[in-house]
């Protein structure tokens, strides 16, 4: 959520929330703001600036009603580290509230500023620098989708992803997610090992780059930009495979249940997603309805193509039908 960036010299980054008051942003010159900044795009189209305020917040009804009128003055495009820094700078010395945005599909209000000021829109820092085995070294803007596109003919790929894949930013995913496909393998983000290192610029009284390592990513992983503006990331791998989308059905969902279980201590079957639905959440899917029989459980997953055979025996064994299973060749797309 919209913050204000504040020092904390005890500490090797300031992981606390704000404790002074901003200035009222009314008294800002933005016109002497934006001289400041030296070229670095902005953005101050009203019904832009208003876009760019906000997030998935909406699906909230508390949320909505609280949040809707928040909107920033304008906001920053900058395309490197050093115009973050900038920026920051400029912020600092203006003291006004500065609020980081990825591609804003956080979905409770993580990026909408609650007293205006500046919306750092990090989407054109967006470069894949570099693809080693099992690590990437990416800029904060790149989208999901965009970093396996470049991983995967390597033979690699993001451990895990949210279902916002195509839209959402690395950089929003670590500041603002915790988890998704890929985590019945590997964990939650927060989990040791799912983030190797991170730039950030601070906003100290005087904002600087520091690079955090090791288990000191933690302070800024899912920290919603509170602390810190992270500039590049050092994200590790897991190995590419080619994936099928499966739908199972069952009986009742007990038994459903049991089988999710089974398959995800089942280590040497690899698999992406197991997702259980008791009757009637499968009749929200509306556009998988035809594979979802009328009062059945049933368990959306994706699962290693390698594994595919073992995957059936399984099903099998537990009372599934296979409704739905279709493989990356004959899909045409990448995976859910
Ligand atoms: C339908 C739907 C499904 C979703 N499913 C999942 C899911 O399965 N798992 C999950 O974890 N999330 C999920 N989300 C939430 C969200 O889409 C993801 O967490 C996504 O990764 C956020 O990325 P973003 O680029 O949109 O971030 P934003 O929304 O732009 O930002 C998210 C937070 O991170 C901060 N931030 C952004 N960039 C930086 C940066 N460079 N440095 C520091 N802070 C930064 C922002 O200030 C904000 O607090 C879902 C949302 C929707 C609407």
């Amino acid at each position: 959520m919209g913050c204000y960036l504040s020092a904390d010299p005890t500490s090797h980054l300031p992981i606390h929330p704000p404790t002074h008051s901003p200035m009222p942003t009314a008294i800002i010159n933005w016109d002497n703001f934006v001289t400041a900044l030296g070229g670095i795009a902005v953005i101050r189209d009203r019904p832009q600036v208003e876009k760019l305020s906000k997030d998935y917040y909406h699906f909230s009804p508390v949320l909505q009603a609280q949040l809707a009128d928040k909107c920033a003055d304008l906001v920053v495009c900058p395309t490197s580290e050093t115009e973050v820094l900038t920026v920051a700078k400029a912020c600092v010395e203006a003291k006004v509230p500065l609020t980081v945005r990825g591609a804003g599909t956080g979905n409770y209000g993580q990026c909408i500023p609650l007293e205006g000021g500046v919306i750092l829109d990090l989407s054109r820092m967006n470069a894949v620098k570099s693809v080693q085995p099992g690590l990437a070294i990416v800029e904060p803007g790149a989208k999901l989708a965009a970093i396996d596109k470049i991983t995967r003919p390597q033979g690699w790929e993001l451990r895990m992803y949210p279902s916002t894949y195509r839209t959402a930013t690395i950089g929003g995913f670590i500041g603002g997610g915790s988890g998704g496909i890929g985590s019945i393998t590997y964990g939650q983000l927060s989990d040791r090992g799912n983030l190797n290192a991170v730039r950030v610029v601070t906003l100290e009284d005087r904002p600087r780059v520091i690079e955090l390592r090791g288990d000191a990513v933690q302070q800024v992983n899912h920290g919603y930009g509170t602390n810190g503006i992270i500039t590049e990331l050092e994200i590790p791998l897991g190995p590419t495979y080619p994936w099928a989308e499966v739908i199972v059905s069952f009986d009742d969902f007990m038994t459903a249940a049991r089988f999710g279980q089974v398959l995800g201590e089942s280590d040497g079957l690899i698999k992406k997603l197991i997702s259980i639905h008791a009757w009637p959440i499968p009749e929200y899917f509306v556009a998988l309805q035809s594979y979802l029989p009328k009062g059945k459980a049933a368990a959306l997953l994706i699962i290693a193509e390698p594994s595919m055979a073992l995957f059936e025996e399984l099903a099998q064994a537990w009372g599934g039908t296979i409704t739905y299973a279709k493989g990356r060749q004959t899909r045409g797309k990448a995976p859910l």
